[in-house]
């Protein structure tokens, strides 16, 4: 899971707004959506491959066509936040885990990765594939914020860490790791950094 640098409201989606006066999000058009995704992926995000980019919980690669905009605040709790751009980001369509699997739920400890750098809290344990907290005293509130964040987005579902197990077999097995598997950015700065490759 990483950052995402969020920018300010872009013009066209505020004339959007006050042009069509959208109710319910059904009413925004496929357009719209598609202008926006482009245009986060264009200016908000770091880390870029040559189908799109990445989606900033599970990792795996997204573009225009599988990926949703996800509302960071669920937009059934919180309709205040349903036509907020700083609530948006693109994320991936899986539906047993990351935003699918977050659905309506909401957690005040949710890693909000438009707010806060996921990497200060979550690592890879790289025997098992999986997501763990950083912090590893489970009375902080980093600890439970790390649980809380793995546990809402499935981000330890047994396909992802299988995935990964292999992607670190993967690297592990090639000098050339870098060039030839570009999934999961966050999880190859620590493979490079921990195997010192
Ligand atoms: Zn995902």
């Amino acid at each position: 899971m990483f950052k995402i640098n969020k920018t300010e409201e872009p013009q066209f989606f505020r004339d959007y707004k006050k042009r069509n006066n959208p109710k319910s999000w059904k009413d925004f058009s496929y357009d719209i959506k598609r202008q926006l995704k482009e245009y986060m992926f264009e200016n908000e995000y770091e880390y870029k491959n040559e189908e799109g980019s990445y989606c900033p919980y599970c990792e795996l690669k997204i573009n225009l066509e599988n990926s949703q905009i996800e509302h960071i605040y669920p937009k059934d709790k919180f309709p205040e936040k349903l036509m907020e751009y700083s609530n948006y980001l693109v994320a991936c369509i899986n539906p047993v885990t990351c935003g699918q699997n977050k659905g309506n739920r909401w957690e005040n400890y949710f890693i909000n990765p438009t707010i806060e750098d996921p990497e200060k809290y979550l690592e890879y344990d790289l025997m098992s594939g999986k997501i763990i907290p950083k912090e590893k005293d489970t009375q902080k509130i980093e600890y439970k914020k790390a649980i809380v964040t793995i546990e809402l987005l499935n981000l330890n579902h047994p396909r992802l860490c299988n995935m990964r197990k292999n992607f670190i077999r993967e690297c592990l097995c090639s000098f050339d790791c870098v060039k030839y598997y570009d999934n999961f950015p966050t999880l190859k700065t620590q493979i490079i950094t921990d195997y010192n490759l």
